[in-house]
């Protein structure tokens, strides 16, 4: 049967789920969600069986109904093959109390690249299945992670064009580095200055004018997007935590059908969006733990149902988790509204004019599922150092935010005994300044930061990344910069389709 895919604005606005990836975004800002969320209906004795790949078509091929079983087996093959360091493409490590599910084993070390890896796939062949003529344009605002990603992902691919937005000063030495040595002709890497919501906001933007639109169709090219509110990015994230399931199952760790706790560290409510569908699709996970860092706009949101972006934007050193408009709580509010697009485009409209919109008491008993917290700056060092005191781990500041807010969970709750998988989100490496700092400030305040990344694979023991050796002595290749109200004068550059040419 076929999955239709709807617009959260418009219940007339459908398309299928090529459809749905090709075009990224629907009209007016809406995102598009499938009708109904499909039943997973795999035993775990099966599941836990399964390799990543297997585990991947199983759960892609119940949302993409219209891709045939060989596009989408072609589209995993090429995926999650040897760029990812381990075969296991997810590794679970059971540390200090909790599963940590490392999703940053991909070729830019961060989680972006369990969905990123396959986009390019599936975006080429929704391209051929509809039949599409233009270059297709990737239009990406990143808080860091995502522009990598997608460039990676995209560099070099046919019949496509990708245009990086990422807040100039918002992003890790590293991020910034991999970024900018990006290779591939059809990439550009834009530095903005502003922050990631007014880069996300930009995009969105462009997406929704309809002028552009005609300007880039007389042109050739149309616009997709690599960023969490294309579909094509959220499927492939529901996979790794039915991965998680099965291998916890697989390992003895859960009887049949134990419920478990998953806690993610959330910007764009993305990943844990993939979670939220992963349990609708029958997963026995109890709560859904959303961890933010002091851009606290979901926990507010989640603890007094009133969501206000109004509010001081604070860089922090989780910065893939700065964001105070949360692209993809539409997606959800859309859900509790009784997915009732003319309901869900009021708040969204209210968010537009005033940031800020307070849902009903009925939508907000619906959330009983998730629990918010935060944690602050000091909270999240001191997490990375204790942690790597105690059990020689270390982890990134992203996923350290996860693991305080887990702390705080277990101790408000006293729901100590049900498992949780953390989803560990980025490498400890791409963020060597951080983390060392944290780990200890006065013995590594003065290396720079390729001596910091030696020094983490000392005492840690663990290996470079490649990724990390690939941009050692990498020369920057894009340097441009501009302010948040050009980007789309900048896009028509680059895609040399000037107005009053
Ligand atoms: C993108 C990102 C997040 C946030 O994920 P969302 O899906 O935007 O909520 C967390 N950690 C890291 C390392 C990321 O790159």
């Amino acid at each position: 049967m076929e999955l239709i895919y709807q617009s959260t604005r418009n219940a007339e606005e459908t398309a299928t789920a090529s459809q749905a990836i090709l075009k990224g975004l629907a009209k007016e800002g809406g995102l598009f969600v499938p009708k109904e969320i499909p039943a997973l209906d795999v035993d775990f004795e099966t599941l836990s069986k399964m390799t990543y790949q297997e585990t991947a078509y199983v759960v892609m091929q119940k949302f993409l109904t219209d891709f045939t079983e060989e596009e989408l087996k072609k589209c995993i093959d090429a995926a999650y093959d040897e760029k990812f360091d381990t075969k296991e493409i997810a590794p679970l490590k059971n540390i200090n109390g909790a599963y940590y599910l490392e999703l940053f084993h991909g070729a830019t070390i961060a989680f972006k690249d369990m969905a990123l890896s396959i986009l390019p796939h599936l975006l080429i062949t929704s391209a051929r299945k509809n039949h599409v003529q233009n270059e297709i344009v990737i239009l990406t605002a990143t808080s860091g992670d995502t522009g990598k990603a997608a460039l990676s992902g995209f560099a070099d691919v046919e019949g496509t064009k990708i245009i990086v937005f990422y807040p100039k000063h918002g992003v890790s030495c590293i991020q910034e580095k991999q970024m900018v040595t990006q290779k591939g002709k059809n990439t550009f890497v834009v530095g903005i200055n502003g922050n990631f919501d007014q880069a996300q906001t930009g995009v969105k933007q462009m997406f929704s004018d309809e002028k552009l639109a005609e300007l880039m169709e007389n042109a050739g090219y149309q616009f997709s997007s690599a960023n969490s509110i294309n579909i094509g990015r959220l499927v492939p994230q529901i996979v790794y935590y039915v991965y998680a399931y099965a291998k916890l199952y697989a390992n003895g760790e859960i009887a049949h059908g134990e419920k478990i706790n998953v806690v993610v560290p959330t910007g764009n409510f993305g990943n844990i969006l993939a979670a939220f569908y992963a349990k609708q699709m029958g997963l026995p996970i109890g709560k859904l733990i959303c961890a933010s860092n002091e851009n606290k706009v979901l926990y507010d949101f989640l603890s007094s149902g009133i969501y206000d972006k109004n509010r001081e934007f604070v860089v922090t050193s989780s910065p893939s988790m700065d964001i105070l408009i949360s692209s993809n709580l539409e997606r959800l509010i859309y859900r509790l509204a009784g997915n009732d697009a003319s309901k869900n485009s009021d708040f969204m409209k209210a968010l537009s004019a005033c940031g800020r919109y307070e849902i009903t008491p009925e939508m907000k008993v619906q959330m009983s599922g998730f629990y918010g917290n935060y944690a602050s700056e000091d909270e999240t060092a001191e997490m990375i150092r204790s942690v790597y005191q105690k059990t020689g781990y270390v982890m990134d500041p992203h996923t350290a935010v996860a693991a305080e807010v887990y702390e705080k969970y277990k101790s408000e709750t006293n729901d100590t005994e049900v498992k949780a998988v953390i989803a560990s989100t980025a490498s400890p490496f791409k963020f060597t300044r951080s983390v060392m700092d944290a780990i200890d400030r006065e013995a590594y305040g003065s290396m720079t930061d390729f001596e910091l990344v030696d020094e983490l694979s000392r005492i840690s023991g663990t290996k470079t990344p490649q990724a990390i050796e690939d941009i050692r002595y990498a020369e920057a290749l894009h340097n441009a910069v501009c302010e948040p109200e050009e980007m789309e004068s900048v896009v028509k550059k680059i895609l040399k389709i000037e107005q009053d040419k």
